[in-house]
């Protein structure tokens, strides 16, 4: 079992251990149990994530005697609502839960986000840990405390910073995870490699398919720890994403984009990866970025069985005018994160929009 810790400024209380490993449940309920972070506990989780590891986990809590009881929403990111969090909180109130409970998050990104949500709420909040269950939580979504709700015109629209105590990555989760989804998990790593990790990156070169099939269990751990790494550092720098957190948003601006217009059709995996083959041509364009690290990086996209150019069924225009909705709130600019070399990202909030048509011109030949 792998573990590292996330240490936020100022209040070491806040600080918490992301442990990474296979069959590691026995263990983090113990660890929970030694913890005392909450008197019981509920654990939330999705109606797919419970059918296939729900009792598992919850035996596991009782075996280390922690008292648990659980609350299942549907699958899916419609569940992902103010509504749901109302639900849940009533859900608890109903079975008697106050100040002393905690929450467990037992899922994908869904599932955690939400459940921080609630938990950063629920009497002014209450004690939350993450067990996150697909590959995409595990390097991305379940560290760094950001939690929240969509609205139904926009993602994440509602949302707050509240640490969980500790997370729990167990790999053989993902024994049972889609392919679709691993992708998703795939494509974060890539960036993270990309913007941090040049080694990381020659990693992915070398053995990007292996990955993918999850036939080789150790590199599996490796890269996986790895990634969640790099997601600690920038957390700790930057934990309300002031500024370096940003870079974390490489191949997101096109990304958002293009999942928008495809009104979530495309996985969001999938449309970051389109996403950083845009900035990455954009990159080159610009004399930031050599062509041969863009032909690089866009080989391991390619080897994670991950997109690289803009699907026909898309409209340009409907991507460009997403892009625009979000220039809106970032208050007129689009920021890209443009890259100079692995490992060198950098913020450029002043592209012209006459550069950005182009780039994703040129991401559908
Ligand atoms: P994310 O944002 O992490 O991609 P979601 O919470 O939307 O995730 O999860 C994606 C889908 O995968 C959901 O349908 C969820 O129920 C399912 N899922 C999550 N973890 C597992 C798992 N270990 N095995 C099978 N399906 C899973
Ligand atoms: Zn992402």
């Amino acid at each position: 079992m792998n573990r590292f810790k996330i240490s936020l400024e100022k209040k070491t209380s806040r600080s918490y251990e992301v442990y990474i490993g296979r069959e590691i449940l026995d263990r983090a309920a113990l660890l929970v149990a030694k913890g005392n972070w909450a008197q019981r506990y509920f654990l939330v989780t999705d109606d797919n994530v419970a059918a296939l590891h729900g009792e598992r986990v919850a035996d596991t809590f009782r075996q280390a005697k922690l008292p648990v009881e659980t609350i299942v929403i549907p699958a899916g990111e419609p569940s992902k609502t103010i509504a749901t969090a109302v639900a849940v909180a009533e859900e608890l109130l109903r079975r008697g839960a106050d100040r002393t409970a905690g929450l467990i998050a037992l899922g994908g990104g869904v599932v955690g986000d939400l459940t921080g949500f609630i938990a950063s709420i629920f009497m002014r909040g209450i004690p939350y840990v993450q067990f996150p269950t697909t590959l995409l939580a595990q390097v991305d979504s379940s560290i760094g405390g950001k939690t929240g709700v969509d609205l139904p015109t926009a993602k994440n629209m509602l949302g707050t910073f509240h640490q969980p105590k500790a997370v729990f990555a167990d790999l053989t989760f993902l024994r049972t995870l889609p392919d679709k989804e691993m992708s998703n998990g795939l494509a974060e790593i890539v960036k993270c490699a990309v913007i941090d990790d040049p080694g990381l990156l020659e990693l992915l070169a070398d053995r990007g398919e292996i990955l993918r099939t999850g036939d080789d269990p150790h590199t599996l751990l490796d890269v996986v720890t790895r990634a969640g790494e790099i997601k600690k550092k920038i957390v700790e720098i930057d934990e309300k994403e002031q500024g370096l957190r940003r870079i974390l948003n490489f191949g997101h601006t096109i990304g958002h984009a293009v999942e928008a217009a495809a009104a979530y059709a495309i996985p969001h995996g999938e449309a970051v990866s389109i996403g950083m083959a845009g900035a990455l041509s954009l990159s080159e364009r610009l004399g930031h970025l050599p062509t041969t690290d863009r032909e690089r990086i866009l080989t391991v996209l390619k080897r994670m069985d991950l997109p690289v150019r803009m699907p026909a069924s898309l409209n340009q225009e409907g991507v460009m005018a997403k892009m625009e909705q979000d220039k809106k709130k970032a208050g007129g600019a689009v920021h890209f994160v443009l890259l100079k070399r692995p490992g060198m990202p950098f913020v450029n909030g002043g592209i012209p929009v006459e550069r950005i048509r182009e780039t994703l011109a040129a991401l559908r030949t």
